[in-house]
Order: C-alpha cells, then sequence, then structure tokens
C-alpha cells in the first residue's frame, strides 16, 4: 500500500481528486508483477466497483503514465501492458500466451561498446530490451 499512498498524495498536492477508481486501479498495480493490460485492469477493478466504466480506467492509467507513475510497455503491434516498476529494466515476452517477465540484468555495460554503432552522435542513456521466445508453461503443453 505504500506506494499507493504516496501517489494519492502526489494527486492531492496537485489539486487532483482522489476517486475510487483511481485507488482501486493503483491498488492492482501496487507489486503487481504480471504487467496487465487495461482489459485485465478493467476486469479487475470493475469486480469491485461496478460503476466503472473502460473509458475511465484507460484514463487513469494515461494520467498515471504521464505523472511517471506506471510504464507503458509496447508489447506487439496492438498490446500495451503497464509496469507499475518504472526504473529500466528488461522483459520477456511469450510469443504464445504473451505473458510479460522482468528479466534483472544489468545490460548498462553493454551500452559502452555499442556507441560507435550508434547513429552519428547519439548519445544513449539507458537500455530496456525485449526478449522473445516461449515460456516454460507453453513449451510444456507444446509437448
Ligand atoms: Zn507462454
Ligand atoms: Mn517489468
Amino acid at each position: 500500500m505504500e506506494r499507493t499512498e504516496k501517489v494519492l498524495e502526489k494527486l492531492k498536492k496537485r489539486g487532483m481528486k482522489i476517486t475510487p477508481q483511481r485507488v482501486m486501479i493503483l491498488k492492482y498495480l501496487e507489486g503487481n508483477k504480471n504487467h496487465p493490460t487495461p482489459e485485465e485492469i478493467y476486469r479487475a477493478v470493475s469486480k469491485k466497483l461496478s460503476a466503472v466504466s473502460y473509458a475511465t480506467v484507460y484514463n487513469v492509467l494515461e494520467l498515471l503514465k504521464e505523472l511517471g507513475e506506471v510504464k507503458e510497455l509496447v508489447v506487439g503491434r496492438r498490446v500495451v501492458r503497464y509496469d507499475p516498476i518504472t526504473e529500466p529494466h528488461h522483459h520477456a515476452v511469450c510469443k504464445v500466451c504473451g505473458k510479460v517477465f522482468d528479466v534483472d540484468v544489468d545490460l548498462s555495460s553493454a551500452l559502452k561498446g555499442l556507441e560507435k554503432d550508434l547513429p552519428g552522435g547519439f548519445k544513449p542513456e539507458s537500455v530496456e530490451v525485449f526478449i522473445r521466445g516461449v515460456c516454460k508453461s507453453c513449451q510444456d503443453k507444446g509437448k
């Protein structure tokens, strides 16, 4: 709940309302490692708040994104997922089930050797990688 409280404080300081929808979405995302899609967030929140609309969920996610409190991951052409961990990190994406897993490996040293291959004068600041493949459970199902 710590993170939720902090974001709510931030909203208050900016003169924004603390609506039940905003609270529920923040609670759902706190510590959530599943990188949920807006549809998944909507389904979970509407179970508890029947009056919530998809548009509201979408707007709250946009607001949180603007505030830097969630990160939008563009996983596929039409697939967007939300990550409450906003620090740069990497992801492994399963092309069968679409699940997204965190990959905790430091690739910052890889940037150093890369500079000569980047477009002229380009100054790299961070690297975030999507590793695409098939997760263990989908491999097992395919056997
Ligand atoms: Zn899978
Ligand atoms: Mn992540």
